[in-house]
């Protein structure tokens, strides 16, 4: 880091410790050529996320708009709140993480749909159905018959899902298609 007053190219580190709320790390500096002291601040710097949407038109990456949709998907399911917010941050992590800035509204649905698949299975297929686009019934039945031959062997070895074979009827009874918004 050059020297503010004199421009020496070589100055050192006298001192690092974080901020109060750990976002950030104060350096204390020393110029050897003119024994000024300086400080200089780190922080994380987040690469503001795009979306690009199917349609190719970009956006801004929403948090509460996955939230919105994800939270759709969860209505009347006993699943909590908190619950919610902690794979929303584990999805903005993994986005984050991915140090693209520009991610397609699939990937983000598929990671949506990944993250609902192993919290709770109805919200899962009705996330599915909306982000899929199921036009009709027989979109739906082949989804839910691929489902059924995977999640087989799942249920009978540890008895997590909370999914039973009536869940079906009664997902297709509230079909989200009618009235929500478009995912995504
Ligand atoms: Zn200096």
């Amino acid at each position: 880091m050059r020297c503010p007053f004199c421009g020496f190219e070589q100055t050192q580190v006298r001192d690092s410790r974080p901020t109060e709320d750990n976002a950030a790390i104060r350096r204390r500096r020393f110029c050897s050529s003119c024994q000024a002291r300086f400080t200089t601040v780190e922080r994380t710097q987040l690469v503001p996320l795009t979306v690009r949407k199917r349609n190719g038109e970009t956006e801004p990456f929403e948090r509460d708009k996955l939230e919105r949709s994800m939270s759709l998907s969860l209505r009347k399911r006993p699943i909590e709140k908190e619950q919610l917010e902690r794979i929303i941050n584990s999805i903005v992590r993994q986005l984050e993480s991915l140090g693209e800035s520009e991610i397609s509204s699939v990937a983000i649905g598929e990671m949506a749909m990944e993250a609902l698949s192993n919290l709770d299975l109805v919200a899962y297929i009705r996330f599915a159905s909306i982000y899929k686009d199921f036009s009709n019934p027989a979109d739906f039945q082949e989804f839910v018959g691929k489902l059924k031959s995977q999640t087989a062997t799942d249920l009978s070895e540890d008895g997590k899902s909370t999914r039973k074979p009536g869940a079906r009827k009664k997902d297709k009874d509230s079909d989200p298609s009618s009235s929500q918004e478009k995912l995504l």
